[in-house]
């Protein structure tokens, strides 16, 4: 465990004689056949084939034609699938019609009669819109698209919603207005082209260790990092890579950090005026750059509000607009 082994699992992959084996095809034996699914842990979304003997999980090996880990793993996709089998879990359905109510087992046919019957119940005397479905974000886009599908079909309305939008609201946002789109704009892929890589408030390692192995590959590469994060994680100094710049800004002062990195930018001319003429608004732009180019914007003037040294902003902005 003190080692800097981050149990992917990809050596007990690679293994050609077997002398490193998952603990559990030990104790359960070969597997029979497998089902490819998608590991529900993150956002990256690793694909990987469920190894399986009659309905026992055996091993979870990365899919190599995943899109998304092109045969990769982290330690939670790959060894931390136990809650499939655990006692804990609720494989009965249990009605209680009071939360002071005791849980007590049921069919599943008076479990999914209770249910429809409350719905139609509720909605009988509420109106159709008094009822609706929330998702949770480990669910896949099938399960997702199944419940607004029951949402949108059975229950007549559009209360349907993913809790992914929850934390991903603000980001969603800021997206949409200025991309016109809430998603990520690039796939996982284009970070093996990138230069400089700025983290803003994510841990990759810790949250998305797929995408973080792929990001600290380029690094070793040669691409610099600038991680913006009131937290040392663990990408700003690990054996191999080393963030070239942290700035350890105050927690809510992100935006202030931004714009003093813009307003170094801008006001050292090292903007790409060609790349900005063919794409941006050219009023809309005028109004941004004549705004971050304001003195209360400099980095001098938000060190104390942001707790980041002037010097280091002046340094991260240079590198972030001349890397390439
Ligand atoms: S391949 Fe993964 S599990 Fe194996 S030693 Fe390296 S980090 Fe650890
Ligand atoms: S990075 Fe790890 S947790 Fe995330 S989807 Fe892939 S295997 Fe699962």
């Amino acid at each position: 465990m003190e080692s800097e082994c981050v149990s992917c699992g990809a050596c007990v992959a690679a293994c050609p004689t077997a002398t490193l084996q998952e603990k559990t095809v030990i104790m359960l034996g070969q597997s029979e056949h497998s089902v490819v699914t998608t590991c529900a842990y993150c956002g990256v979304g690793c694909s990987f084939k469920a190894e399986m003997k009659g309905n026992q999980v055996v091993r979870m090996v990365p899919h190599k034609n995943g899109q998304a880990n092109e045969g990769h793993a982290c330690v939670k996709g790959r060894f931390a699938w136990g809650y499939a089998t655990h006692k804990d879990r609720i494989t009965k359905p249990m009605i209680r019609a009071k939360i002071t109510d005791p849980w007590r087992e049921v069919s599943w046919e008076e479990a999914l009669t209770y249910a429809a019957s409350e719905f139609r119940r509720i909605q009988a005397k509420h109106g159709r819109d008094s009822i609706g479905g929330i998702t949770s974000s480990r669910c896949t886009n099938e399960e997702t698209y199944l419940v607004q599908k029951l949402v949108r079909a059975a229950f007549g309305n559009n209360n349907v919603d993913t809790c992914a939008r929850v934390c991903h609201s603000p980001t969603g946002y800021g997206l949409k207005t200025t991309l016109g789109e809430s998603a990520g704009t690039q796939t996982f892929a284009s970070v093996d082209k990138a230069d400089v890589i700025m983290v803003i408030g994510a841990n990759p390692t810790d949250g998305h260790p797929v995408f973080g192995s792929r990001m600290k590959r380029r690094i070793r590469e040669g691409a610099k990092l600038i991680v913006v994060d009131p937290r040392r994680i663990d990408i700003v100094d690990t054996p191999h890579v080393k963030a070239s710049h942290h700035l350890q800004l105050r927690p809510g002062t992100n935006v202030a950090v931004v714009n003093a990195l813009a307003h170094v930018i801008v006001t050292e001319g090292l903007l790409n005026e060609a790349f900005i003429a063919e794409r941006c608004e050219t009023r809309a732009f005028e109004q941004w750059r004549a705004f971050v180019a304001r003195p209360e914007n400099a980095p001098e003037a938000t060190e104390e509000l942001t707790g980041v040294p002037a010097a280091s902003i002046r340094e991260a902005a240079r590198i972030y607009a001349t890397g390439g």
